[in-house]
């Protein structure tokens, strides 16, 4: 998958912008504060569905304008493509090959991208919400039907929690809702295993294979989704009763916390090099390493499905990887699309773009 073009007006800093992409490497280049990010958030906008950064959505629209338009076009293994996301006061459009589409989930799935940003970085050392939100959003990209199971998961355990939530503070409840919602939350969640769990192991493939590259052989990857349920049990029926176990036999504590401790919202991935916890034991250059091969795998796995790559899209980062590992990445990209945001003029062979107040050179 290409990104031939990315267009925006209005759109944070930018004012107006046409950018053309070359298929290889792109490096976006400038001082701080000038636009690469938000040019790099622009464009991931269309694969995530959302924003990557925190905030407001108002916040992406220029300061004084009244709303902001942005647009990419893109090829993939069926054509040229276009997706266009408009925001104007409390109206939204969105549009893929100039067709309304209503929701914002309808747009992912479409443009694929893997986003490597400085933020990721505090993913191996992180809490498990950050895990948890990296491996949700690749598996929204491959599997849409994944974006309505979690939502709903997460509409269920909202009601279940409000019941708990009352239940602790000694008000009325009822009994049969709550095992209603334990019901719903169960069968949801064994979704969600099944989804995770699978993901993970294909992940994990790629991820060893490149972690092991970039550490000559020396450092073995390895990766696990801990779950409130037993790991190796493959059917969905047996996880969702397992969900169901778990939920009513500790109904008591979960009516004290007030709160639903158990499922998909609650578990992690156990990153281990060299079977020790990555978590506690790697150092910076191994989180590095850790990170980047699971940023390089979760591309992978998308090819792997869809028979090409997504668009990698490293946002400051290359910078900050030692020679050995940009150069790991730069030689390895043969028939992938990046585009590079840095400080300063990195050693590529691709088209360079100059980043100035907002404006693209
Ligand atoms: P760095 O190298 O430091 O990461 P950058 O080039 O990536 O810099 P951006 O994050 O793209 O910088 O931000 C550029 C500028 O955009 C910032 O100065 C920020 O204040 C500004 N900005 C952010 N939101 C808006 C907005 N809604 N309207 C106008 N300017 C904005
Ligand atoms: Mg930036």
């Amino acid at each position: 998958m290409i990104i031939k073009s990315f267009r925006a007006q209005n759109f944070r800093n930018i004012e107006n912008c046409y950018l053309e992409f070359d298929k290889r490497v792109n490096l976006l280049l400038g001082e701080n504060a000038q636009g690469k990010t938000n040019a790099v958030e622009g464009i991931y906008l269309f694969a995530r569905g959302k924003s990557f950064r925190r905030g407001d959505e108002r916040d992406l629209v220029r300061f004084g304008a009244e709303g902001f338009n942005v647009s990419i076009e893109y090829e993939d293994k069926n054509g040229t493509n276009t997706l266009e996301y408009a925001v104007y006061g409390r109206e939204r459009r969105r549009k893929k090959n100039g067709y309304k589409i209503t929701k914002a989930s309808e747009m992912i799935g479409s443009f694929k991208a893997v986003l490597f940003c400085p933020d990721d970085l505090t993913l191996v050392k992180g809490g498990p919400e950050e895990r948890r939100d990296f491996i949700n959003v690749a598996i929204s990209q491959c599997y849409p039907s994944y974006i309505s199971v979690y939502s709903d998961y997460k509409k269920a355990l909202e009601n279940r929690n409000a019941i708990l939530k009352a239940a602790s503070k000694g008000f009325y409840f009822d009994e049969g809702e709550i095992l209603a919602w334990s019901e719903s939350l169960a069968e949801y969640a064994s979704h969600i295993n099944v989804r995770r769990k699978e993901y993970i192991k294909k992940l994990e493939v790629y991820a060893k294979r490149f972690m092991s590259e970039i550490s000559e052989g020396k450092e073995n990857l390895s990766l696990l989704y801990k779950s409130d349920v037993e790991n190796e049990l493959s059917e969905r029926e047996e996880i969702k009763e397992k969900y169901k176990k778990i939920l009513t036999e500790n109904l008591m504590k979960e009516k004290l916390a007030g709160v639903t401790l158990y499922g998909p919202h609650r578990e992690d991935i156990l990153i281990e090099i060299n079977g020790k916890d990555a978590r506690t034991f790697s150092s910076q250059g191994q989180q590095r390493s850790i990170v980047l091969s699971l940023k390089m795998a979760e591309g992978e796995v998308s090819r792997e499905l869809f028979c090409e790559y997504p668009v990698f899209l490293f946002d400051d980062v290359l910078s900050e990887l030692d020679e050995r590992r940009q150069n790991f990445v730069l030689d390895g990209m043969h028939d992938r699309q990046i585009i590079i945001t840095s400080c300063e003029r990195l050693r590529t062979a691709g088209q360079v773009i100059e980043v100035k107040g907002g404006r693209f050179i």
